[in-house]
């Protein structure tokens, strides 16, 4: 091969890396702005809906709110009932997932998550007469949705390069402290379900799970989550990667603790996932957790993270 044509060759290869480039990864102008504050008035209108734990007027109402966020920005959203035992009240109660998808379907996907429903109890309120209360679950619950209904509407402007699926997990706040197994009960539903016929996630193949949970409290601090660290390394530290590249200080690539959240029946399956969670937020668990509880900035961090995950996969 003369050099000529060698440098052809290069060329060619460099214009079609570069197509390949534009393809996947829009930048600039491309890339949607994350605005935490449009994240902070949907952490207070879902808390305007009530309480959200479950058979509340608030859950059925944000469910609704979560549908129609998602009908107007023209993206598909499927309810995906089940029924499992009250931890707290006993009797059965029927629970719903929900999977809101967005871009090209099938193929490689990025699965994004948060719980939507909030503690029946405040069972850690300084104040023994108020742990009977529901928490109002600004940060717990509400902000990790938060994030996810702006995302729909900036997917609904700038549609993702890659397929999307945002799910919305029900019953994972219900349980009983010292048993592990009571909480999150939407998320081993839908971990064991979702290759199913029928089901809006069996065409595709998850890349890998991120969970958001308790992303809005004020001086925001994620370290790494042990069971995201031990069981997917490399996604855990590819995200924190991006939140680094990125230079979003919340972010703390250092092992932190071992929650039990909803990405641990994923991890069973062998699916990567990895929890972005600030485990210390002093009003956890109590009547405290309130908008005025949470942040812009915060939830901004966080939102900004999960765009660039969204439209430079
Ligand atoms: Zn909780």
């Amino acid at each position: 091969m003369s050099s000529r044509t060698k440098k052809r060759c290069r060329l060619f290869l460099l214009a079609a890396a570069a197509l390949a480039a534009a393809a996947t990864a829009p930048r600039g102008a491309d890339l949607p702005e994350f605005d935490g504050e449009r994240a902070l008035d949907l952490v207070r209108a879902q808390c305007d809906l009530g309480p959200r734990d479950p058979g509340s007027p608030g859950i059925v109402a944000l469910r609704d709110l979560i549908e129609q966020m998602a009908r107007r920005a023209g993206l598909s959203a499927v309810r995906l009932p089940f029924t499992a035992e009250d931890p707290l009240r006993g009797g059965q109660v029927e629970g719903w997932n929900l999977v809101v998808s967005a871009g090209p379907p099938g193929g490689q996907r990025l699965w994004l998550g948060a719980h939507y429903d909030t503690r029946p109890v405040a069972d850690m309120d300084p104040d023994p007469a108020r742990r009977a209360e529901p928490i109002l679950g600004a940060n717990d619950g509400g902000s990790g949705v938060a994030v996810l209904l702006h995302l729909i509407e900036l997917m609904g402007r700038t549609p993702p390069p890659q397929g999307v699926d945002l799910l919305f997990f029900d019953l994972e706040d219900s349980g009983r402290p010292s048993e592990p197994g009571t909480y999150c009960l939407g998320s081993r539903h839908l971990a064991r379900t979702w290759e199913d016929f029928g089901s809006p996630l069996a065409g595709g193949t998850p890349r890998g799970l991120v969970l958001l949970d308790m992303v809005g409290g004020r001086d925001l601090h994620i370290p790494m989550e042990r069971y995201s660290l031990a069981r997917a390394p490399a996604w855990t530290r590819a995200v924190f990667a991006r939140a680094a590249a990125l230079g979003l200080e919340a972010f703390d690539p250092r092992p932190g603790r071992a929650i039990v959240d909803d990405h641990l029946p994923f991890l069973e399956r062998g699916i990567p996932a990895v929890n972005l969670i600030d485990f210390d937020f002093a009003a956890w668990h109590t009547v405290g957790d309130t908008p005025e509880a949470c942040s812009a900035a915060s939830l901004g961090q966080v939102g900004r993270l999960v765009t660039d995950l969204v439209y430079r996969p």
